[in-house]
């Protein structure tokens, strides 16, 4: 078990001026809480934040990480509370353990290829410090390497997700030790079996490799040495796991992966790079195809190396790295080499320096041309447009940020949206239009007869949400209008002894509907339903010619008994007339309670008119039709009214006093005042109906200084 003292040598020896107090009292509080605590392994629990701390100097961290990594199970494991850390150790590292205590906490289905991805962006998004990823990190790794410790299953469970989040987390993070690290345990608790054969094989020609490398390592070196190249030669063997994924891949035995081999020369300066490489090509042949310049063109994780592959002295495959001292450290510690501490820098400034980074490689991401890198997972943490949230399975869903429940419904499946009653996130009842964050659970209620909204169109935010919703009311409304229409042309062809089934069947009501220019015959009865033609015009179609001249009167007929046998429908005022074309006369501005009357226009449905509406006056008769108000309606109208009274300094109050006290909303209101000293008030107000203006135009008659009180038409 690694020791505190260690600890401290450690950061002292690459970051002098480092402030050891905050790690000391980070160790003494961490040991305090935990006391008593035993790992699995039977060791006092401390030695994990312990190990954890002792990897993160690996990676050369700031005193702060080290700090949080020291503390970083308190929260969870013991008493202790984030406000205590905030307290004791400042809100930075209070931040960063509350940030590794969260995603503790996240517990996925399962780590299914598909949901892999999602899960990893989710914790990146999750993990606003990037410190909070590279002690997740560690931690994960210390528990990979005391795995033997839990029960099988855990084990499994442990491994996979290992195996599928945070080992491709560390390649991103470039990282490249511990990718290696994770996937090789992982491995080896997966596919034990597989994983002992390599080993075997391994062990069995460990001798001959030696031999091998130590002959390639020789002939490097008199070659580098006859150029004046002064570098440092690193031969090594490929990590299990990479070799396996190789046989898997290219489907061949472990005899026939070539490259098990790599080698690194490390020199000094960028141009010795190239040197170096040129003098590998005059000694073996290259492998065109397999030659990368990441020097000039790094990698987006700023990873930076030649890499070549060269038909070696034996005619095996020999793949050399060839990288300065910098890049190696780049290499090795990834994103943590931009972090880790340069001497007389505060962690301020390091702070800054690694979000300079990162914006940087946002920029230099448009011209890389592989798009699937790290830079994806980084730029939704700098560019947040997206949130990340769970279903109740704990699968992780990717949606726009703004999407709300529906949107979440829709995603799910089209049916769970359609059915989306109501939603609840963390447990608790949420608004449908509420606005999703990353890392929330979110569960919908279904109810098999219930129907989208229009109004979820104002709030959704992905495409497919809202054309499902668009495509449900358009079928909603389709339907509600088919019914309506045969009903209407079924009793205007019985009337004239006609059988619509059979006009349906001969493909005759199809042809009556193409010629005004409806593809079929269901098209033509829902426009029926709609207003758009009138069940005569259809009629007429079968009849001869004189008997075509049918009167008004019974197609007039007709609508009425329709319209009188409908139950209303809530909103719509007029008795059963809301599945045909309703409209309101403009001239008029009917209110419930007004006694009105239906014009029964051609082909658009009804116009509804006051009765004393001049318009109203002047109509067909025969086209006329009663109509009654809806009893229930809880709907508002506005309605124009016209206040004549004397000129007098808070008259306009006492009106609006008066309006607002009789419960009318007031939507517009315009005063003129008139050369007699008299002022024209108009307001515009919102009304249930006839009898509540009524009682409000009485009591604005009875204010003092009000002469007349009049309805207005428009
Ligand atoms: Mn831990």
């Amino acid at each position: 078990m690694i020791r505190i003292t260690d600890i401290l040598d450690r950061v002292s020896a690459y970051y002098p001026e480092a402030d050891l107090g905050l790690v000391e009292r980070a160790y003494v509080y961490s040991a305090r809480v935990h006391d008593g605590q035993v790992r699995l392994s039977g060791e006092p629990y401390l030695s994990h934040p312990l190990e954890v701390a002792g990897l993160l100097t690996e990676l050369k961290l700031d005193t702060v990480s080290l700090a949080a990594g020291l503390l970083h199970d308190v929260v969870e494991d013991t008493c202790a509370t984030a406000e205590e850390l905030t307290e004791m150790f400042g809100p930075q590292v209070a931040h960063i353990v509350e940030g590794v205590t969260k995603l503790s906490s996240l517990s996925f289905r399962s780590s299914e290829a598909r949901q892999a991805e999602s899960i990893r962006k989710m914790i990146l998004a999750m993990a606003d410090d990037i410190r909070v990823v590279l002690i997740k990190l560690c931690d994960r790794l210390h528990n990979m390497r005391t795995l033997q410790f839990q029960r099988e299953d855990k084990q499994i469970k442990i491994a996979q997700e290992t195996l599928d989040i945070y080992a491709p987390i560390a390649n991103r993070l470039g990282i490249y030790w511990m990718k290696n690290e994770l996937e090789d345990t992982s491995f080896l608790y997966l596919y034990p079996q597989e994983y002992r054969e390599i080993a075997n094989q391994m062990d069995r020609k460990r001798e001959k490799q030696q031999e091998f490398i130590d002959t390639i390592k020789e002939i490097i070196r008199e070659k580098m040495t006859d150029a004046h190249l002064n570098c440092e030669i690193q031969g090594r063997h490929k990590h299990f796991y990479g070799i396996y994924q190789k046989m898997i891949v290219q489907q061949v035995s472990f005899e026939d992966v070539y490259d098990i081999l790599g080698f690194r020369i490390i020199i000094d300066t960028v141009q010795q790079c190239y040197e170096v490489l040129g003098v590998l090509h005059s000694i073996w042949k290259p492998i065109a195809k397999r030659f990368k310049d990441y020097i000039g063109i790094p990698k987006p994780n700023m990873y930076q190396s030649l890499h070549t592959t060269v038909i070696g002295p034996f005619g095996e495959r020999v793949e050399i790295q060839i990288r300065t001292r910098e890049m190696d450290r780049v290499a090795r510690d990834g994103i943590a080499a931009h972090w880790q501490y340069k001497e007389g820098q505060t962690s301020d400034k390091n702070d800054g320096q690694v979000f300079a980074w990162l914006r940087k490689l946002v920029e230099e991401q448009k011209h890389v041309k592989d798009p699937d890198e790290f830079m994806e997972a980084v730029r939704i943490e700098l560019f947040p447009d997206e949130v990340y949230v769970f279903t109740p399975q704990g699968d992780v869903l990717t949606l726009p940020r703004g999407a709300t429940p529906v949107d979440f419904a829709y995603a799910i499946h089209s049916e769970v949206g359609n059915q989306c009653m109501g939603a609840k996130v963390d447990g608790r009842i949420a608004p449908l239009k509420y606005e999703l964050k990353t890392g929330e659970r979110v569960e919908i209620t279904t109810s098999s007869n219930h129907r989208p909204s229009k109004d979820w169109l104002s709030f959704v935010r992905t495409a497919k949400a809202r054309s499902r919703i668009r495509q449900i009311i358009k079928a909603e409304e389709r339907k509600q209008s088919l019914a309506l229409g045969r009903e209407m042309c079924e009793k205007a062809f019985r009337k004239h002894h006609l059988s619509l089934n059979k006009l349906l069947k001969s493909g005759e009501i199809q042809k009556a509907g193409q010629e005004r220019g409806y593809k079929t015959a269901e098209d033509l009865i829902a426009g029926v339903g709609y207003g758009k033609v009138t069940p005569l015009q259809v009629v007429r179609y079968f009849l001869p010619q004189s008997e075509s001249k049918e009167p008004k009167e019974s197609i007039v007929g007709k609508l009425k008994e329709r319209i009188r046998g409908k139950k209303p429908k809530s909103g719509i005022l007029v008795k059963g007339v809301d599945d045909i074309l309703v409209r309101f006369g403009k001239c008029c501005n009917p209110l419930p309670g007004d006694p009105v009357v239906g014009y029964i226009t051609r082909g658009q449905g009804i116009t509804v008119h006051r009765t004393t509406c001049a318009h109203a006056l002047n109509m067909d008769a025969a086209r006329q039709i009663e109509l009654e108000w809806s009893p229930e309606k809880d709907d508002l109208y506005p309605v124009r009214i016209h206040v004549l009274c004397n000129d007098k300094i808070g008259l306009l109050a006492s009106i609006t006093a008066a309006l607002s006290e009789a419960e009318a909303n007031i939507l517009d209101a315009s005063v003129s005042t008139r050369a007699d000293c008299r002022s024209d008030c108009y307001f515009t107000i919102t009304v249930s109906g006839a009898q509540q203006l009524e009682m409000i135009m009485r009591s604005v008659n009875k204010i003092k200084y009000v002469i007349k009180v009049s309805r207005i038409a428009a």
